[in-house]
Order: C-alpha cells, then sequence, then structure tokens
C-alpha cells in the first residue's frame, strides 16, 4: 500500500495542565473516509485541533506525519498550506470580512499565490455555492456573521470545496443542522471528493444518518483519549444502538 497521507502515532496531549489525548493511532490513507465518534468530552475536537496545529495544545508525546513528513513543528499556517483543513465544530464570526474576501485571501495562500483574481474566485465559488443550495448574496455577507447554525456548517464545507485540501477534518459539521441540511452538506462532502478523488476525510460525528449519507471506510471510537475500538460502519449502528458504555473502560 501507498505512504499514508496521515499518520497519528501514539499521539498524547495536553491542554492547561491536564492530559486529553493518551495515545492515540490513527493511519489515513489517500481517498479513504474515517468517522471518529465517541462521548463528549472524549478528546474528538482537540484531536482535529491538535492536527491543524492548534497552538493552545501540547504534544507531550507521540508524532504526526502528513506523507511521511513529521510536522509536529509547523504552525497551523503552515499546516493548511500543506493541504490540512479544519471545519470547526463552533465555527467563529468575522465581521467585516466578507465570505469571498476571506476566500480569496485562503485560496491565495493555499496556492502560493501572491494575487488571485476576484472574477475567478468570484465564478467557483457561485458554481459551489449553488451545488451547496446556498443563496449566492451569501458571498456578500460578513464571515459568518448572522449566519444560522445550518449557514455556518455549509460554509464551512464551501471553504473545504474552494480550498480542495489533501485532509480534511469535519468537526461535527452535522451537529444542529436538520435532516434536509445535514443531506446538503453530506453531498456537499460527497461532490467535493468526486473532484478530488485523493481527498482524505475526518469526519467527527454522533449521527448514523450522516454516516450512512458519507459512507465511512473506517468507524473509531474514541473515549477518555483512546482510540477503544476502530470498525467498519457497522460499529456506527452498533454505537446507535449500545451508547458508548460498552467502549469505557470498567472502573472497579
Ligand atoms: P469532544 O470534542 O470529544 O467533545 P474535546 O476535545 O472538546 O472533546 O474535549 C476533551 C476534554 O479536554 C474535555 O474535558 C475538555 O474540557 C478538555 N479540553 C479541551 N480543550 C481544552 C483546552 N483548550 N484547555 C483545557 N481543557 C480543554
Ligand atoms: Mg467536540
Amino acid at each position: 500500500m501507498s505512504e499514508p497521507l496521515l499518520e497519528l502515532r501514539n499521539l498524547h496531549c495536553e491542554a492547561e495542565g491536564s492530559s486529553i489525548l493518551r495515545g492515540v493511532d490513527l493511519v489515513v490513507h489517500e481517498g479513504e473516509v474515517h468517522a471518529l465518534m465517541g462521548p463528549n468530552g472524549a478528546g474528538k475536537s482537540t484531536l482535529a485541533n491538535v492536527v491543524m496545529g492548534h497552538p493552545g495544545y501540547v504534544v507531550t508525546a507521540g508524532q504526526i506525519f502528513l506523507r511521511g513528513e513529521d510536522i509536529a513543528s509547523w504552525s497551523a499556517d503552515e499546516r493548511a498550506r500543506a493541504g490540512i483543513f479544519l471545519a470547526f465544530q463552533y465555527p467563529e464570526a468575522i465581521s467585516g470580512v466578507s465570505v469571498v474576501q476571506f476566500l480569496r485571501q485562503a485560496i491565495a495562500s493555499r496556492k502560493c499565490l501572491e494575487e488571485l483574481s476576484v472574477l475567478e474566485v468570484r465564478l467557483e465559488l457561485m458554481e459551489w455555492m449553488e451545488r451547496l443550495g446556498m443563496d449566492p448574496a451569501f458571498a456578500e455577507r460578513h464571515l459568518n456573521d448572522g449566519f444560522s447554525g445550518g449557514e455556518r456548517k455549509r460554509n464551512e464545507v464551501l471553504q473545504m470545496a474552494l480550498l480542495a485540501p489533501d485532509i480534511a477534518f469535519l468537526d461535527e459539521t452535522d451537529s444542529g443542522l436538520d435532516i434536509d441540511a445535514l443531506r446538503v452538506v453530506a453531498r456537499g462532502v460527497r461532490t467535493v471528493r468526486t473532484e478530488h478523488p485523493a481527498m482524505g476525510v475526518v469526519v467527527v460525528t454522533h449521527y448514523v444518518k450522516l454516516l450512512e449519507e458519507i459512507e465511512p471506510d473506517h468507524v473509531h471510537i474514541l473515549v477518555d483519549g483512546q482510540i477503544v475500538r476502530s470498525g467498519g460502519p457497522e460499529l456506527a449502528v452498533q454505537i446507535e444502538h449500545e451508547g458508548y458504555d460498552t467502549f469505557r473502560p470498567v472502573t472497579l
């Protein structure tokens, strides 16, 4: 098999002195979709943030490899340019910056271009907005300012589509969405994958419904900062029926 796109080896991290990830191993190859499930507080967002290079977390042991290269010392900026993307669980609003301005900057930075034609960005943006069922007026609105939950999430998928990352983390991009919005998000992810078949995806979710739409190759259960079980989509169905209790460590 080819070299993994992303590999986490025995990853440990802490924030504000408390340990959160306690030895995570994960291998994502090109084109694979992995689902990461687990109870609240297990460390799912932390894992995504640490891979992205969030400065609030300290890697205390283990390694993160992107195409075989140890990226531990890279800034979030460098990681983004190298093709790692994170759709936030709670996207921030940035007033004063419109969606189109933001995306133009982000794409230019990702593609290492000094300048990018506004027209070119706008055309691609409009095309993707249509595919994602977004009102074109969105392009001019300030980033996430007054956006509903569903609009914020679609906007994250829009960013993913335009940035065309090598590996995308989607952190509960489905939470708070009704079933129609969830389908749009899932369809968006599928469409991006059709155009970029080599893209790896790690989707953090609680919903089997989303997984039915996205069809992950692997499902992992994170409990207490450790992956306690990995399997196929059947694992997600088991969780839906039994909850996470089966996977929690037995406390004596
Ligand atoms: P999940 O996404 O699985 O719900 P998180 O990764 O958000 O879990 O959080 C895992 C644990 O780490 C929680 O107990 C949370 O309070 C703690 N934690 C997360 N981020 C920080 C941080 N920046 N500082 C301190 N504690 C944190
Ligand atoms: Mg989370």
